[in-house]
């Protein structure tokens, strides 16, 4: 079991004393650094000058500067840019703005854990990563509640960094509904993990496997897609709603029955082994070491992956059956960063 910390067992002072730096305007940038400004810290944005964000951060009321004046300015310093690109912009525009007992903060352990940016002994290093997306983590904050969190501290320079990274939890509404306690080892590895095994990988590759299934075998395409991808909405909210026993009990009774049966047959014994193979490869660095390495080739393994994916058959029968969902956002309302 882990710790879990809620809004009456923290202090928000450890940080009212402090100057912010979140460095990102994105998902999660925009969320951390509204929320903390709406409880009443003192925070600024740092971008790039030709960030699109830059405007809409300043329409927000916020201070802008660039990275390293936002760096050296800050005691503070949270870095929410995508993983793949954190290194390079701390290397060029944070790591020389450090000083002794500043806080460099993260909401994804990815780059500390696989040594990727080592910091100076001098710095405490924390983590603050919501269990939700950025427009979740903003809109929930508004709403008085919050999205549960992870905590943990890499280094400890100052004897405070626990107290900091809970306060800032506080500080974005987290600590409303609970901050968990962890480290930066075990969450990268559950967060690779899962994404690859269950999230993205294994839910992708059920949906195609079962579309060809039907396909191959000579149905409709179209009855192929509601039932092997559009449906999966409803059983995944169910799961989310109440876990595999409300998802059990709001199906009919044969497809609880045939689900039961059958799933077993899907996820075999072989399928397991293949998923300690991935977490081993998790563990081991070998996946980080291949991703680092797909990005300084410039990602040409991910754009034809990317491409068969788009080329899939069930990609143009959705595209086709979408039309006729008009409560769907349109491509074009859909959150991108800038
Ligand atoms: P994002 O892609 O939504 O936003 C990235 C931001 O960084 C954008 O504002 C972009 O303009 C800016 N940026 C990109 N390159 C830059 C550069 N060179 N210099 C300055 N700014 C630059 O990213 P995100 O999803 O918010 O992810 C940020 C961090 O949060 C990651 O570590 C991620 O793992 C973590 N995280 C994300 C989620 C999520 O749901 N999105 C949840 C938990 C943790
Ligand atoms: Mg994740």
């Amino acid at each position: 079991m882990v710790n879990v910390y809620y809004d009456t067992d923290v202090d928000l002072s450890v940080l009212q004393d402090k100057k912010i730096a979140v460095i990102g305007y994105g998902s999660q940038g925009h969320a951390h650094v509204l929320n903390l400004r709406d409880s009443g810290m003192n925070v600024r944005v740092g971008l790039r000058p030709s960030s699109l964000s830059c405007g809409e951060a300043e329409a927000a009321g916020l201070k802008v500067a660039t990275v390293s004046k936002a760096a050296d300015w800050a005691n503070v310093v949270m870095i929410l840019v995508p993983d793949q690109t954190q290194k390079k912009v701390y290397e060029e525009e944070i790591a020389a703005k450090l000083k002794p007992g500043d806080t460099l903060a993260f909401a994804h352990g990815f780059n500390i854990h696989y040594d990727q940016i080592t910091p100076p002994e001098s710095v405490d290093v924390m983590m603050v990563a919501p269990k939700g997306p950025g427009h979740l983590v903003r809109r929930s904050f508004e709403n008085g509640s919050g999205v549960p969190c992870l905590i943990a501290v890499h280094q400890d320079f100052s004897g405070q960094t626990k107290e900091v990274a809970l306060a800032w939890a506080k500080g974005i509404g987290s600590t409303r509904a609970g901050a968990l306690e962890t480290n930066f080892k075990d969450e990268t590895e559950t967060d690779l993990f899962g994404e690859q095994a269950v999230l993205c990988g294994g839910s992708a590759e059920l949906i195609k496997a079962g579309f060809e299934t039907l396909v191959e075998a000579g149905y409709p395409a179209e009855l192929a897609y509601f039932e092997c991808l559009h449906e999966l909405k409803l059983i995944v909210d169910l799961y989310y709603e109440g876990g595999l026993s409300r998802m059990n009990y709001s199906v009919s009774d044969t497809a609880e029955y045939g689900g039961m049966t059958r799933g077993t047959k899907i996820i075999t014994d072989e399928t397991r082994e293949e998923m300690k193979r991935i977490l081993k490869n998790v563990q081991n660095g070998t996946f980080a070491e291949e991703w680092i390495k797909e990005n300084r080739d410039g990602q040409p393994l991910m754009e034809r992956l990317r491409t068969e994916t788009e080329n899939h058959p069930i990609e143009k029968i959705g595209l086709k059956l979408r039309q006729m969902m008009d409560w769907l956002p349109s491509n074009d309302k859909l959150e991108t960063p800038a």
